[in-house]
């Protein structure tokens, strides 16, 4: 005998728990619209932290963001953001930090100008909102203050030495200092969420301070690889600082690292307990189109479950997600097999320099929508009057060349659950 499925129904589901669906997930709330959320890791783990709102033109880096939205529909036409006003894309971006900070994790509210914030490398990137935790190193940089970095013995993803002879140019007033982790000194390999998750006990975080303390010389400031804490990085961040006596600052790992972790987790708490039914750890298997709703099919311990939606927001991210599919000569949407905007041919996927400034066609397949976000059938109309998409898996745009990952998904998901608030009548 075969079970009967179990079946939910919803206003919104959200299929994907990356930053895009995560932001629906919160302007859903906000409207006071019952969301249920699906989906596995994604792309989240390996970011920053930074939410760029768009960083680069052509590679060159943008100063002002704002300005460079106004400037989008010329340089890149049917480009996602483009389609926006620009005040709501502002309302959405400041709206969703101040959210993150609300939830647990506090970010420097968007100002009027991009940053330069610190990379793992010793580089530095263009980017809008940052983790507090990491705002002393953006004002260490831009003054050249006398900083010690300190790395840690057998830490992987971080050296102080690389990333101070990358900056010698242009922060001489560096210098670098390598600290046993107290208990994880003997030589083995380390990783930062394990530092992290340790830093959170008092006894761990007053014997780093100690050694720290020992290097900290002249240095006005501080600047460590980004181990403090996984929740609640800013009361650990506080207290290190106190214990230590200088101004500290983190700074990114090579990914995946924490500070993504710290975001899946928060909002992984944080927001079933404001009402958000999340399915973590499952994908939707199968998507079915019925004239009134939606139906999602995922599959759980206890069998088949089907999630039957008013309205569908897609936000599954790109190939690393699983929300596009390169085959042997196509690139494939596969949940609804949705028309993908593509090259025409494999052979004009990629461009014969892997590091042509212009970039790579690949990079700007993906679904298209129209000024609702729903996406469109071969012929120009909408596939579903319900369904609607968001983030990394809209077309037209090239997020890793633009740095625009985090602007893109939370943007264009305030897009789309304005869409589905108005099919709802809210
Ligand atoms: C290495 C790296 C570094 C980055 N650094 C930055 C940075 O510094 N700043 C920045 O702003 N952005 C950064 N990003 C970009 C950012 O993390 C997101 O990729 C981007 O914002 C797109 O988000 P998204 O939600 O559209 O897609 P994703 O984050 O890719 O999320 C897609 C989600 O959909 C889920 N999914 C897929 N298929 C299904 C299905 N069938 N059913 C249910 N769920 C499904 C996946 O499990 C995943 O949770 C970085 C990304 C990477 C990979």
């Amino acid at each position: 005998m075969t079970a009967e499925p179990r079946r939910i129904t919803t206003d919104v589901a959200i299929i994907g728990t990356g930053l895009a669906g995560f932001a629906a997930a919160v302007f859903c709330l906000d409207r006071g619209i019952e969301a249920l959320q699906l989906g596995h890791a994604g792309a989240l783990s390996y970011t920053t932290g930074y939410f760029d709102l768009i960083g680069y033109d052509g590679g060159r880096p943008i100063a002002d963001p704002w300005a460079a939205l106004a400037d989008l529909e010329a340089n890149w036409p049917g480009h996602p953001l483009a389609r926006m006003p620009r005040a709501t894309i502002e309302r959405a971006f400041r709206r969703f930090t101040q959210a993150i900070g609300e939830l647990g994790i506090a970010y420097v509210a968007p100002g009027a100008g991009n940053v330069r914030a610190l990379l793992p490398t010793g580089l530095a990137k263009t980017t809008c909102s940052i983790p507090a935790t990491m705002a002393a190193g953006v004002a260490a940089l831009a003054d050249g203050k006398r900083t010690v970095i300190i790395d840690l013995v057998g830490l992987v993803g971080f050296s102080a030495a690389e990333f101070v002879a990358n900056f010698a140019a242009d922060w001489p007033a560096l210098r670098a200092a390598r600290l046993g982790f107290p208990d994880m000194d003997g030589g083995g390999e380390a990783h930062p969420e394990v530092m992290a998750r340790a830093l959170e006990v008092r006894a761990t975080r007053e014997r780093l301070a100690e050694r720290i303390r020992a290097v900290v010389g002249d240095a006005e400031c501080v600047g460590l690889p980004a181990i403090l804490g996984v929740h609640a990085p800013d009361r650990v961040h506080a207290a290190m600082e106190e214990l230590v006596g200088s101004p500290i600052f983190e700074i990114p790992t090579m990914p995946p690292a924490v500070p993504g972790l710290r975001l899946r987790e928060l909002l992984e708490q944080a927001m079933p307990a404001r009402g958000l039914r999340l399915v973590s750890q499952h994908k939707a298997a199968r998507a079915d189109l019925r004239p009134d709703r939606i139906d999602l099919t995922h599959r759980d311990n206890f069998g088949e479950v089907v999630v039957e939606a008013a309205t569908a927001i897609l936000a599954t991210g790109r190939f690393l997600s699983g929300g596009l599919t390169a085959e042997r000569t196509v690139l494939r949407e596969p949940l609804f097999d949705l028309p993908v905007e593509q090259p025409a041919s494999r052979a004009d996927w990629h461009r014969e320099d892997c590091f042509d400034p212009r970039g790579h066609a690949i990079n700007r397949a993906g679904v298209i929508v129209d000024d609702d976000f729903r996406p469109l059938d071969a012929a120009g109309a909408p596939v579903h009057p319900r369904l609607f998409a968001a983030g990394a898996i809209l077309a037209g745009q090239d997020w890793v060349r633009q740095r625009c990952g985090a602007g893109l998904a939370i943007a264009t998901a305030w897009g789309a659950v304005e869409a589905a608030a108005g099919v709802l009548g809210r």
